[in-house]
């Protein structure tokens, strides 16, 4: 059978080895959880629950703020003690719910929902919180709202899980396909849409007969099979790979026609429609070889990254560097207090051999950071730019279509960090264009 993919993109090895055996196994919810207010991309939502406040699992306790946000539900029954500034993944500081587990593990869910209605459907889904859950953090229902003139007339369901050392989509897609496909049919009964596929990467192939298996006799929706390639899971090279439609630089997903959802935010929303459950709590794959034991955690969002590791056997003594996600796009962090969110789908754990050093050569001109660049960018000019502080400049090489994916840094010879500077750069660039759009 023929792979389905796009273009350019680079091959990691993929480590999936070290955790996809491990089945999905609950992480007990600690005594105490600090639920941070925002975990999502969008205006921070606002605490409805004070000091005092007794709350259960799936209790709303930060409701939505604007357009773009996210309700957030307590992941314990207990009390609340406090609403506190804590260190987050960016390195700030941000307000937690402290909520201490009565170990009760009483329920407050919605009731479960019987409607095909799209708007009461839609509805169901920001009550619950939903956001994507393959690190992107986008509200869900925004997502599943585009303007009436965007037609949507296909959905995906994104199990390319791409990154390395990630299974936490694996497992669930191979633990719980029906969920997955029922999350799937929520979408699309939403979107109104014709066509569903559910992208699974070669290295999932017993994940792909399973799900190819159960819709065998589906004309909606299908499983297919994408070929092992980073990065297959990003959005715009996921659409071309399924439907070799191409989203337009600066476009979205919605200007070609399609929605592109991961796999446990679909499970998600069918916990939501079924069974009235909010999203407090999420797989979490712990791995890399400087973990002692990777596993794959369903853990309530508010859990200490430290516990989670601690569960886990703790670090080796090689361990040198903690991600939040994937090496390759998730973020490094410096302490171990900050809580898991609905966006940790791993905590990466590399080694001192496996770290990339401070110190990087000089650009060789060898061009391979723009024959693996799957937007067709010049990678190898931001970092020049930047190194000569002349970021304005590169906007006209297309700075702002970077999508971070770090696969020009990861084939660079001379190790220059291309994406440190890309980030720089786009900040710079945004400034600037503000700064014109007020004169
Ligand atoms: S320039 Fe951006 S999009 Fe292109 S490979 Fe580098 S990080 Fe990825
Ligand atoms: S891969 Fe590295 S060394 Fe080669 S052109 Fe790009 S930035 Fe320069």
């Amino acid at each position: 059978m023929a792979l389905l993919t796009f273009k350019k993109g680079v091959h990691p090895h993929d480590h999936k080895e070290l955790s996809k055996e491990s089945p999905i196994q609950r992480f007990p919810a600690p005594k105490t959880v600090y639920i941070p207010v925002c975990q999502h991309l969008g205006s921070p939502s606002q605490p409805v629950v004070a000091k005092g406040d007794r709350v259960k699992k799936g209790t709303l306790i930060a409701k939505v703020t604007g357009f773009v946000s996210a309700n957030v539900h307590s992941s314990v029954s207990g009390t609340v003690k406090d609403i506190v500034d804590i260190p987050t993944v960016f390195g700030n500081r941000a307000p937690a719910v402290v909520i201490e587990n009565d170990g009760l593990d009483e329920k407050d869910y919605l009731s479960p929902l019987n409607s095909e209605d799209r708007a009461v459907l839609i509805e169901r889904i920001k009550e619950c919180g939903l956001v994507g859950m393959g690190g992107a953090t986008f509200p869900t229902q925004v997502k599943l709202s585009p303007p009436p003139d965007k037609k949507i007339d296909i959905l995906i369901i994104n199990g390319a899980e791409c990154e390395p050392y990630l299974t936490s989509d694996y497992r669930l897609m191979l633990e719980s396909p029906e969920s997955v496909i029922e999350g799937a049919r929520i979408f699309l009964k939403i979107l109104g849409a014709q066509k569903g596929y559910i992208g699974i990467e070669a290295n999932k192939q017993d994940v792909y007969e399973k799900m190819d298996a159960i819709l065998k006799d589906n004309s909606v929706l299908k499983a297919v099979l994408l070929k092992t390639k980073y990065p297959q899971g990003a959005e715009k090279q996921l659409i071309y790979a399924v439907t070799k439609r191409k989203v337009p630089a600066g476009g979205l997903p919605m200007d070609v026609g399609v929605v592109v959802q991961n796999s446990a935010t679909a499970v998600a929303a069918y916990e939501a429609v079924k069974a009235g459950k909010p999203l407090f709590e999420r797989i979490v794959t712990v791995s890399g070889s400087g973990i002692n034991k990777p596993a794959n955690l369903l853990v309530s969002t508010g859990t200490l990254v430290k516990d989670v590791i601690e569960h886990c056997g703790g670090l080796t003594e090689e361990a040198a560097k903690v991600i939040l996600g994937g090496p390759m796009m998730g973020i490094s962090v410096a302490e171990l207090d900050i809580p898991v969110t609905k966006g940790t789908s791993g905590i990466v754990v590399l080694t001192d051999k496996e770290v990339q050093k401070e110190e990087y050569e000089a650009c060789i001109r060898c061009g391979k950071c723009v024959d693996a660049c799957p937007m067709n960018l010049s990678p190898f000019h931001y970092i020049a730019l930047g190194e000569v502080k002349q970021y304005i400049e590169c906007e006209k090489w297309r700075v702002m279509d970077c999508m971070e994916c770090g696969s020009c840094a990861y084939v660079c010879p001379a190790k220059r960090p291309i994406v440190q500077f890309v980030k720089i750069a786009k900040q710079k660039v945004l400034a600037e264009i503000r700064r014109r759009g007020a004169k």
